[in-house]
């Protein structure tokens, strides 16, 4: 029977430690006297749950990794800031795969493409130093788990790959997502270190002098601008986006404010809305944008029938996003339609009569497509990058409904919504974005084809539906083949290449 100290909620995020005094492995200069034990709780679930092998094939079940602890508390300390603040992934190399739910999804992804591929895998390798549990194994066997910051919440993604070298243990978690909030992990990730880092008078080792040297000095601080620029910038130094953002909060005499804990658990509106932006955007466009924020500021929030259909529903929680935003659309529309017999969703009219204001501005070529702003002390507003080339033509519409989907149920109780539409932005979200805007503007009732539809009449007669639904082409063809209106086959025939 082991005695474990817990650190955490284990319904949401807990660690458990004890030293050890049986060690089984020749004691390394760097983790001497750490021989221990370890677990790590997420949702309930002990991802430390392993089947060992032994030479005699005999398998028995251990619920803990039974190492030198050292390691674990070295690369925390280590990455301590980036493992907490770090939000993007590394964009050389990527392979876009709007399917990947979890940052362990987009490694794995990026891994099978381009791992034998050196030049473009490097820095996901040292993202992965980061972010990969396993690279504080030194050794030992450690759960195959990810940590990625999500605005105010971490990500913690798993799975049971079999580590090199370890081919004997094997990890029962099943590939798993869950998040906690980053003031629950990094207390609980805090305190597991405090106790143990507790000075022992009888005997001194060099590498943990090391470690508490590092550890005091992160908890001396001040955390806040590197916090914000690992946050926007993958950086410790200020990037282009934490600059832009400092110069502007600093001339609205609103510079950040330095943190009480060693690390940022609540992110402000303005860092939270700059956290998907594109680093290549423009500084007067970054400007223009924090302008539009002030601007939205005000004492009314919603109005009664907005705040009626408002929902807090994380988009990650949904195993298909996508059927989730069908749904959403379909049965929002139920409530708001105000032509429900008209030939298109009046989108413009819908929003009007939620008191959602619509801003068409000009937020340069690399700006987000649309932005979201509503909740606490702000009136709900949609902004509409008219320099981007998605929103030419029939696309405002398409921004506006997807930009509502977020007003209605991307909120967080704890700050005002203030996302922008990017490629940088959690794909689920954007997924179920997209979903509940092509439903909204193209519902089952509108996006019909007449039954007697010839094939050789199919382009045109999408055409005239597109021109009625005031969609674009290219939106209704890819619809209609997803809600199964025309096949696979009919919307390769009528697509333009
Ligand atoms: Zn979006």
């Amino acid at each position: 029977m082991i005695n474990f100290e817990t650190f955490g909620d284990k319904a949401d995020f807990a660690l458990e430690f004890a030293l050890l005094s049986d060690s089984i492995a020749a004691e390394p200069e760097e983790s001497k006297g750490s021989w221990g034990a370890w677990r790590l709780w997420v949702a309930g679930v002990n991802l430390c749950d392993i089947r060992l092998q032994g030479a005699d094939g005999y398998t028995s079940a251990v619920q803990e990794v039974r190492w030198f602890l050292a390691p674990v508390f070295r690369w925390l300390v280590d990455n301590w800031m980036p493992l907490l603040h770090e939000k993007r992934l590394p964009q050389e190399g990527t392979v876009v795969d709007r399917r990947s739910c979890s940052a362990r999804d987009a490694y794995l992804a990026t891994l099978e493409s381009a791992g034998d591929d050196p030049a473009r895998f490097y820095p996901w390798q040292e993202w992965a130093g980061r972010h990969s549990l396993r690279s504080a194994s030194e050794g030992g066997i450690v759960p195959d788990v990810f940590f990625q910051r999500m605005e105010d919440e971490i990500e913690i993604s798993w799975g049971n790959r079999i580590q090199p070298g370890a081919e004997a243990a094997m990890f029962m978690a099943e590939s798993g997502v869950a998040r906690a909030s980053v003031d629950c992990v990094a207390d609980a990730l805090a305190s597991a270190i405090d106790w143990f880092l507790v000075p022992n008078d009888s005997v001194v080792f060099d590498w943990k002098s090391e470690l508490t040297d590092s550890w005091t000095k992160i908890k001396a601080g001040p955390i806040g601008k590197s916090a914000v620029s690992w946050y926007l910038d993958s950086n410790p130094k200020p990037g282009p986006l934490t600059k832009t953002i400092l110069s502007v909060l600093e001339k609205l005499k609103n510079p950040p404010q330095p943190q009480e804990s060693p690390w940022l658990g609540t992110l402000s509106p303005e860092v939270a809305m700059f956290g998907d932006l594109s680093p290549k955007i423009t500084n007067p466009a970054a400007a223009k944008l924090l302008a539009e924020y002030f601007k939205a500021r005000s004492e009314t929030g919603d109005s009664d029938t907005l705040k009626s259909l408002v929902s807090e529903q994380p988009a990650w929680v949904h195993s298909s996003p996508w059927h989730n935003g069908y749904a959403l659309a379909l049965e929002v529309l139920d409530k708001i339609d105000p032509a429900p017999k008209a030939s298109e969703s009046r989108i413009e009219t819908m929003l009007e009569n939620l008191g959602v204001r619509v801003r068409e501005v000009k937020l340069g070529r690399h700006g987000p497509r649309g932005v979201a702003l509503a909740g606490a002390s702000l009136k709900p507003t949609i902004l509409v990058n008219l320099d981007h080339l998605k929103n030419e033509h029939r696309g405002k519409r398409f921004t506006m409904a997807h930009e509502l989907c977020h007003i209605l149920f991307d909120r967080t109780s704890a700050r005002p919504l203030t996302h922008t539409s990017t490629p940088w932005a959690s794909p689920t979200v954007e997924q179920r974005a997209n979903a509940f805007a092509a439903m909204f503007l193209m519902p089952l009732n509108r996006a019909k084809l007449s039954p007697n539809t010839r094939r050789s009449d199919l382009k045109n007669e999408i055409g005239k539906l597109a021109d009625r639904l005031k969609v674009s082409r290219a939106a209704l063809r890819q619809h209609l083949a997803n809600i199964h209106e025309i096949s696979q086959e009919e919307l390769e025939f009528v697509s333009p290449y």
